[in-house]
């Protein structure tokens, strides 16, 4: 890019502008907590999975969420489909070109057939970066398959969800209808006595958690990570009520009944494949 403040003169100042939106893991050498303002060193930081010693979970790329959940070479992703632009949303080609630059993937989803603790699966993860991890055509599409095949092929599915954008916007209907088809295809898996894992991380809102991410036979989800359908200010202005505290926190969703446990990522792997291996057909292997 070009640098438009190489020529000013050395005594003039210039007021840099923060960039929009700052990765949350920078590629230098130390990262300033959110939470606990530590500054922690990244290859440290890295080590610790992406979690800060006062506990934050950092938000991961779905390929480093890959890397820490499947096995080792075990990923094989389903044919890549790219978004379609029904609406002729104003400046929406550009943003998914965009996002398939920074997160090198074809929309906000990876997903593919992969092993964890050896116990084959459907892995879905959702990334955060792609358009705030909103569920479009492609994603809703790329679910309902994923469910389809782990129908057909009698596999669990697990589906790492971080959807803050929910529905995406951009595809109106053609987005909205996603929570309809995907919420069957679950459907259709859970009546074939299929074990479906829904692991909710930071955040999973709107259309995303009101169809599949809710759906899981077992909801898990990491410490501290936002879980809802509208976000907190909105159910604050349109009930006018003060909300309790730590409303829409996994913690809270835990304490009434809405999910079934709070995972440490560190813990994530070793937890799944566990549940993976007590839900499979003739007990335990
Ligand atoms: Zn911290």
């Amino acid at each position: 890019m070009l640098n438009v403040f190489r020529s000013k003169p050395k005594y003039m100042t210039v007021k840099r502008q923060e960039p929009e939106r700052r990765p949350e893991v920078p590629d230098n050498l130390w990262t300033r907590c959110d939470h606990c303002s530590q500054m922690l060193y990244n290859k440290e930081l890295e080590k610790q999975m992406f979690v800060c010693r006062c506990g934050h979970h950092f938000r991961l790329s779905a390929y480093q969420r890959l890397g820490m959940i499947a096995d080792e070479d075990s990923f094989v992703p389903f044919a890549p489909l790219y978004a379609a632009d029904p609406l002729s949303f104003p400046g929406y080609s550009d943003k998914i070109r965009k996002a398939q630059e920074l997160t090198s993937l074809d929309d906000a989803i990876l997903i593919g057939h992969a092993r964890i603790g050896e116990i084959p699966v459907i892995l879905g993860i959702i990334d955060f970066s792609f358009i705030g991890g909103s569920m479009g055509s492609v994603v809703g599409e790329q679910l309902t398959r994923g469910f389809e095949r782990a129908t057909a092929e009698q596999l669990p599915v697990v589906v790492f969800s971080g959807g803050g954008g929910g529905a995406r916007m951009h595809e109106g209907i053609f987005s909205l209808m996603q929570m309809a088809k995907t919420a069957q295809a679950v459907g259709k898996h859970s009546r074939s006595k299929l074990l479906f894992i829904s692991v909710l991380t930071h955040p999973t809102m709107g259309g995303v958690y009101a169809s599949f991410a809710s759906l899981g036979d077992i909801i898990l989800a990491e410490p501290g990570a936002l879980i809802g359908f509208a976000g907190p200010r909105i159910v604050e202005e349109t009930t006018r009520q003060k909300l309790p505290p730590g409303f829409q926190t996994a913690e809270f969703a835990l304490e009434h009944g809405m999910i079934d446990m709070i995972v440490n990522r560190q813990q994530m792997r070793s937890t799944v494949a566990r549940l993976l291996r007590y839900h499979q057909r003739g007990g335990r292997r």
